[in-house]
């Protein structure tokens, strides 16, 4: 069936109230027939809930829906999107391996990579965007990870997932895929050859900014692996948080076209403004990256970047003169939010890193909502003029 279809008609199984819409599985345990039904589902004989730190009826609901969504073999749900991010690589990964990253990943990876997986051992190395062709180069024997984001945060490149997806099968490693910038609804990253497609739940599936929560999906061998880590070391994600996500899900691909739509016309009124520079939207014809955008993803997304004029001081003058959007942090939320990287979220960088991450003193980070567009347009107008 169509997308649109599995997000709504993906449902657990009605129980004897007829209820129509999937109720909330409050409970942190289930009971037993009797002893072997006990012996026979701890044996996994049977496909059955134990404890809901294992499975519950509302994250298998939500995982079901995302394995559809992403075209994967079977998933497993998380607290976090970095629970799931950590979970998916430790269960993965032994000391003394090795993954090759792009440079541009969500910041609290990096701090994975560069600060705690040392501890044990896990070395990295990182690509730049454009340099894919370095990849092999980098391959060393005891290589198992090739990890990307796109597009990236915040700087709204674009990797071209068809090549990565080339050189991991060539040389026999697992692609990991943080989808979380394109959702399941415009990008598939399986397709193009991904074992693994993770998503910060939290994010656009989510939608309203309201929860937490992290998934991932592909290979069922891989999964078994992530999903045994995970139910030993307890990330899981809570009953509530998986319900309030899988009904979230049900609106995702109209939420999503509003989105796209929405960021596309602002996309294009940044590009007209004399104090905005190098305004990066994937489905822009300008983007660089714009052929790559258009095999790779249904639509271009609700991120957009660019730069002010005068560095430093005039994004902070932009960001304190926005009036309607809102100065967060988060990103994939109804309500539009405009960050300042290089003085918030990345400001802990070395200069020379932050480049190489391609975070100028001028970008901006918009995420676009879905109020109006006009509104949004209106607020970053009056905003530019006071820079
Ligand atoms: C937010 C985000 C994460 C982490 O997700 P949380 O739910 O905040 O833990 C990981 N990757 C990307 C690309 C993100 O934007």
């Amino acid at each position: 069936m169509h997308f649109e279809t599995e997000a709504i008609r993906t449902q657990t199984e009605r129980t004897q109230f007829q209820e129509h819409s999937t109720p909330l599985y409050l409970t942190s345990s289930y009971v037993f027939e009797d002893a072997e039904d006990m012996r026979a589902s701890f044996a996994e004989e049977k496909e059955r809930n134990i404890y809901s730190r294992f499975t519950n009826p509302n994250t298998s609901e939500f995982v079901e829906k995302i394995t559809k969504m992403e075209g994967a073999e079977a998933g497993s749900a998380f607290a976090t999107g970095m629970s799931a991010v950590f979970s998916t690589l430790a269960a993965l990964l032994d000391s003394g391996d090795h993954i090759i990253s792009a440079r541009a990943v969500f910041g609290s990876t990096h701090s994975l990579f560069t600060k705690f997986f040392p501890k044990w051992n896990i070395s990295h190395s990182y690509f730049n965007v454009n340099d894919v062709d370095k990849i092999e180069s980098l391959i060393r024997p005891e290589t198992k990870i090739i990890f990307a984001e796109s597009p990236t945060n915040p700087g709204v490149e674009l990797l071209d997932l068809e090549v990565l997806g080339k050189i991991a099968e060539k040389h026999n490693l697992i692609l990991i895929i943080d989808n979380c910038f394109a959702t399941p609804y415009l990008q598939n990253p399986i397709k193009f050859g991904a074992q693994l497609v993770i998503h910060s739940a939290t994010k656009l599936i989510d939608g309203q900014g309201r929860v937490l929560g992290g998934v991932t999906v592909g290979n069922a061998n891989l999964i078994r692996e992530i999903y045994l880590f995970s139910r030993n070391t307890g990330p899981a994600l809570s009953p509530f948080n998986a319900w309030v996500l899988s009904k979230s899900l049900e609106t995702l691909p109209v939420r999503l076209d509003r989105h796209c739509e929405n960021a596309l016309k602002i996309a294009e009124f940044l590009e007209k403004q004399p104090n905005a520079e190098k305004v990066k939207y994937p489905f822009l014809k300008s983007h660089p990256q714009y052929e790559i955008a258009k095999k790779q993803m249904k639509a271009g997304g609700n991120i957009i970047s660019f730069e002010i004029k005068g560095g430093l001081e005039a994004g902070r003058n932009f960001i304190n003169a926005i009036e309607l959007c809102s100065r967060s942090a988060n990103l994939g939320d109804t309500r539009s939010i405009v960050t300042h990287p290089a003085s918030t979220t990345h400001s802990k960088l070395s200069e020379e890193d932050r480049l190489e991450a391609g975070i100028s003193v001028g970008l901006v980070r918009i995420s676009v909502g879905l109020e109006h567009p006009d509104d949004v347009i209106a607020d970053l107008e009056q905003a530019l003029a006071r820079v």
